[in-house]
């Protein structure tokens, strides 16, 4: 198959548009630009269109997808029960980068949702994204448009090197903004809970419904638990080299770091390195990358799939990242991160 690929950077484009909504439509594949990533969208009502999703990406069958919608109105055809702080929710972030867990009605096919009884859902903040949804019928499935266990896309020629010849057409809107994919909260429950770090944090949903819990299994590197998230448990996100995270104290960080690339030079290996525009230049061997300012959380967050493509074109051998415990994205930067590392982090 030919992946057409049609250039909206310059602007959404109407008559593309309409071709990519009646692809939708007729059970095609389209990926598009979303606030967080790229998205790969198939028709969240149609079970075989649902099916080419898992297909083109490799995906496990038993991994849910999150339904996209355009208008809060559309929920109620999808959702069985919906909580009044979900409705809450939905009034402070939609659209925008929060995905929650509902019941769901019998017109979601157990195809989208993994075989599971709920369904996710969300509303992203991007006007391509919304266009489309809404011309391709109003309900989009759509995980990130990537291989299976590769980084998550944050431009369309990510989308292409993964996906080109697999998918029907790609939205080209430029560089997706915040990066790394949409909070998960899950409504079923008793106490509402996060399963999956993202731009919207702990605090901002607790100024709007009060307490929210965080799924265990996401805050320890060593947490044995089952993630409730069911794709959590993928091993995601990972780059081709074996990655380590080194935490701790700034100067105690860059010392262990030069040590251990000096010490994978010696072995004939390629060392990468994450920095950040703070402590780039401390670096001097190996290929160095910096992820952004650590006072522009949007920087780091933006670049971090980005750079673990980039190690992966370079061929690295191994790669070396400084920790990211940044004070409002922290948790959804590094749990990206440890994911990329299989979780191997080194205390200094
Ligand atoms: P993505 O591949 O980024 O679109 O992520 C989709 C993720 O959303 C899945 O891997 C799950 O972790 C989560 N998810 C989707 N649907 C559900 C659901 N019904 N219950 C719990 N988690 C879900
Ligand atoms: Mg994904």
């Amino acid at each position: 198959m030919d992946t057409i690929i049609l250039d909206m950077r310059d602007g959404i484009e109407e008559n593309g548009i309409h071709r990519a909504g009646e692809i939708l439509k007729s059970g095609g594949l389209v990926a598009f630009p979303t606030e967080t990533v790229y998205g790969l969208g198939a028709d969240a009502l149609n079970a075989e269109a649902a099916a080419k999703i898992y297909q083109a990406k490799g995906r496990p069958s038993d991994n849910p997808l999150i339904v996209h919608i355009a208008d809060v109105e559309a929920l109620d055809r999808i959702a069985a029960k919906i909580p009044e702080e979900a409705r809450k929710l939905a009034k402070a972030f939609w659209p925008g980068p929060l995905t929650m867990i509902f019941q769901k009605t019998p017109t979601v096919p157990y195809g989208t949702t993994g075989g599971l009884d709920t369904v996710a859902v969300r509303m992203p903040d991007h006007e391509i994204a919304l266009a489309l949804i809404r011309s391709g019928g109003g309900y989009i499935a759509a995980p990130s448009a990537n291989t299976s266990g590769r980084p998550s896309p944050t431009t369309a020629q990510h989308v292409a090197e993964d996906m080109n010849g697999r998918i029907d057409m790609i939205l080209d809107g430029g560089h997706a903004g915040i990066g790394v994919e949409s909070t998960i909260v899950d409504l079923s429950g008793e106490v509402p809970m996060i399963l999956r770090p993202g731009y919207i944090n702990r605090a901002m949903l607790e100024q709007v419904i009060g307490p929210v819990e965080v799924d265990p299994t996401l805050l320890s590197a060593t947490a044995k638990g089952r993630p409730k998230a069911p794709g959590m448990r993928y091993k995601h996100y990972a780059p081709k080299a074996d990655m380590m995270i080194v935490e701790g104290e700034q100067e105690a960080v860059i010392r262990k770091i030069n040590e251990l690339v000096k010490e994978e030079l010696s072995r004939g290996g390629r060392p990468g390195i994450i920095a950040s525009d703070e402590s780039r230049a401390r670096y001097h061997q190996g290929v160095i990358r910096s992820m952004g300012s650590r006072s522009d959380e949007l920087s780091i967050s933006g670049h971090l799939y980005e750079v673990l493509r980039e190690f992966d074109t370079e061929n690295v051998t191994k790669i070396f990242s400084e920790a990211f415990d940044t004070p409002d994205m922290g948790m959804a930067i590094m749990n990206r991160l440890m994911k990329a590392a299989g979780h191997q982090i080194l205390q200094v």
